[in-house]
């Protein structure tokens, strides 16, 4: 994430006024879904004149779209607010706006007090209003502090632009596409249905619309993403309710779609259409996150997970014996309220059980307003420490012994962008690993086949196949 720094008079300067473009630097923190929102949100403002620069000195307007999924992630954004407010003093004396935005889910938790504990903020506005964003900023220019933070009765997605193909190419031959929006589950730790309000499903026409026009535009693999993607359901064009499994059977049709992924799962969720999909789509890739967060049933129970660890196991067996090589993911929290050394061995047990191809995992932050908060025994920080650091280094071991299986494979390689070294690009394999390799710019976006030749830290490393 690039570090906010506060801009020297001479900096401000030299992002002259001589041009009448607007420019507007967005800041994205959190998850992929903020990633995606970023990007519509600069399409909503590219109708209003704005092009989105990656230099924040130069930019007139600048948004920090924000997550508020743990405490840090909420203290980072204050602290930036601190920064902005700097800048924005400097800009001022030099006779030059600057204007501030807070969007995403700090946005929507503390809505007016972001106002107040950062006074150099001219819009606030909640994920679900973002296309409301222009006519903030137009009533924030009349000198009104403008907080949008109502769920939005419209479709968002009907009152945004269409995404715009050009932009589109420029981010890239991978993409992705949000088709499912908020959570009716409330697990107990968690902020999400909260910011980011129940669950919402775009109709199919919309989600393929979107696909097609990034097809268009050269992407080749599309990401589906949800807070809970696989709740996701619609209306199928012949009538009856169709599943997540039933959508990607559909977009798979899509002539120059090479690759789906979706994220993220929730166990309970998997149903049998969408385990079959990934026994018969070729394009669906081997790898899928779908976190257990703990291993103890009684912590699940009191996370409101609404699933055992054995029944979590015995849907893993499932999803294999459908995919044998499907790479799993997770997500785990450690020292949750009353979570005890034997909880938290049965989640050591559970990881040891499933082998994880790569995993993320946090210590348990309390977030005022959810259940978990709300809960005696608190785990002690230190505890906290200690297993995570005990976590960690056994998911590890696991996602670099998943790599190391990998050694000698021949595989399919989407190419994505430049490399470190010149002549060589880095592309995904089907379980979402980087992969160095020597090819030409003019591949990019092209499928090659390699072969595995070694491991780095956070990659691989490959050779033509056949070479
Ligand atoms: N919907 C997904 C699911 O059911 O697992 C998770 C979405 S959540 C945005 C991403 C991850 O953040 C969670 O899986 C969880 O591990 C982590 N997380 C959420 N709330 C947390 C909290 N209060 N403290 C620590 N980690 C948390
Ligand atoms: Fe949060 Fe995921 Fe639980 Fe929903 S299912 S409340 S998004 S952790």
């Amino acid at each position: 994430m690039n570090q906010i720094t506060v801009i020297s008079p001479d900096t401000a300067e030299k992002a002259d006024v001589a041009s009448n473009t607007r420019k507007v630097f967005i800041k994205t923190y959190g998850c992929q879904m903020n990633v995606y929102d970023s990007n519509r949100m600069g399409d909503a403002l590219a109708s209003e004149g704005y092009v989105t620069t990656e230099e924040m000195g130069e930019a007139d307007l600048i948004l920090l779209n924000t997550c508020h999924i743990r405490e840090k992630a909420a203290d980072k954004v204050y602290s930036a607010l601190g920064r902005l407010r700097d800048m924005k003093r400097t800009r001022a004396e030099h006779g030059r706006e600057l204007m501030i935005g807070v969007t995403g889910c700090v946005a929507q938790a503390e809505g007016e007090e972001i106002l107040r504990r950062a006074p150099a903020v001219d819009v606030v506005v909640g994920p679900q209003t973002y296309h409301r964003l222009p006519q903030a900023l137009a009533r924030a220019r009349q000198g009104e502090r403008v907080v949008e933070t109502d769920y939005a009765v419209e479709d968002k997605f009907e009152h945004l632009p269409k995404v715009d193909k050009a932009k589109a190419r420029s981010r890239g031959v991978t993409s992705f596409l949000t088709v499912q929006e908020g959570c009716d589950k409330f697990c107990t730790f968690c902020v999400v249905p909260y910011t980011r309000g129940s669950e919402v499903s775009r109709p199919v026409s919309q989600i393929i619309d979107e696909a097609m026009r990034l097809v268009d535009s050269g992407v080749r693999e599309i990401t589906l993403l949800g807070q809970n993607v696989n709740a996701w359901r619609g209306e199928s064009p012949k009538g009856g309710e169709w599943g997540l499994g039933e959508l990607l059977y559909r977009l798979a049709e899509i002539p120059g779609l090479a690759r789906l992924r979706y994220t993220t799962s929730h166990p309970r969720d998997m149903d049998d259409c969408l385990i079959e999909a990934h026994r018969d789509l070729r394009a669906l890739m081997p790898y899928l996150h779908l976190p257990v967060q703990a291993g103890s049933d009684r912590i699940l129970k009191a996370m409101n997970r609404r699933h055992t660890g054995a029944e979590y196991l015995r849907l893993i067996e499932r999803i294999r014996n459908a995919r044998a090589d499907i790479a799993m993911s997770g997500d785990f929290i450690v020292g949750f309220p009353g979570e005890t050394d034997q909880d938290f061995e049965d989640t050591l047990k559970i990881v040891e059980d499933v082998k994880y191809a790569s995993a993320y995992s946090f210590k348990y932050s309390t977030r005022p307003g959810t259940p978990g908060a709300e809960l005696g025994s608190q785990v002690d920080e230190a505890v906290k420490t200690e297993r995570l650091e005990r976590l960690q280094a056994l998911l590890l071991r696991q996602q670099q012994e998943f790599a190391e299986g990998c050694v000698g494979k021949t595989i399919d390689l989407l190419l994505e962008k430049p490399g470190r070294m010149p002549g060589q690009l880095i592309g995904r394999s089907p379980w979402l690993q980087s992969v160095n390799v020597d090819a030409k710019e003019s591949q990019i976006g092209d499928i090659i086949q390699v072969r595995i030749i070694g491991t780095g830290p956070n990659s691989l490393f490959a050779e033509r196949a056949g070479a």
